[in-house]
């Protein structure tokens, strides 16, 4: 079932909206405050986000940029939850990234109607895809790579930096971006890591190693 992380603070509130997805029969991880809801993004990755705007500390549309810009979560569906309901707001909200915004007060079955929607088109794109860019296949369900129809092993790092290059073809990953989505932040690796399991990846790739291009200074990028 569906993993949903909400971030409200409004004690009541919060138990009302998890109360009623979990009685939908989806997971919820509630928090009361986004420094907490992005610690858990460190440990699971949700397939949805319900996100206040007005919380303590830091905001939820400050949260959503970070949500934004860390490529291990960018990808999950956030809907905005607020009592502010200016036409300013939501496009605001909108252009900073979330998928969908509901006004407070909102009624449960409306939420929960959401909630189907988003996870529902989620899980479609998900199926269509294995990951592929020009002659790369990554089937993320049986971890296997293929070039031009021939598998490709790999150790489990190579695999995560390419998954990771490939589905965000075009994008320039610096190496400390590659280290904290592929080894994790307080991993103790040097950058000299990134470069050397780049380097591996290249030979085995074959003929699409010259997909993997260098930046140099900053990092690589698939294309
Ligand atoms: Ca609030």
């Amino acid at each position: 079932m569906a993993k949903i992380l909400l971030v409200e603070d409004e004690h009541a509130l919060r138990e009302l909206i998890a109360f009623n997805l979990q009685s939908a029969g989806h997971n919820v991880a509630a928090v009361d405050n986004a420094n907490d809801a992005l610690m858990m993004l460190e440990e699971v990755v949700p397939e949805l986000i319900l996100l206040d705007i007005m919380l303590p500390g830091l905001k939820g549309d400050q949260f959503l940029k970070l949500v934004r810009a860390n490529a291990a979560y960018a990808a999950v569906p956030v809907v905005i939850i607020s009592a502010r309901s200016s036409d300013d707001d939501i496009v605001a909200a909108l252009e900073a990234g979330a998928d969908d915004y509901l006004t407070k007060p909102f009624s449960m079955k409306v939420l929960l109607a959401k909630v189907m929607v988003m996870l529902k088109r989620t899980r479609r794109s998900d199926d269509s895809a294995a990951v592929r860019y020009a002659g790369i296949v990554i089937d993320e369900e049986k971890h296997l790579v293929s070039v031009d129809g021939t598998e490709v092993s790999l150790t489990n790092k190579e695999y995560e930096l390419l998954r990771l290059l490939v589905k965000y073809p075009r994008r320039v990953f610096t190496r400390n971006q590659l280290l904290s989505n592929v080894w994790g932040y307080d991993a103790e690796v040097y950058s000299r890591t990134v470069d050397s399991h780049i380097s591996t990846l290249r030979k085995k790739l074959g003929p699409a190693a010259t997909l993997i291009k260098s930046i140099a200074k900053i990092g690589y990028k698939v294309e």
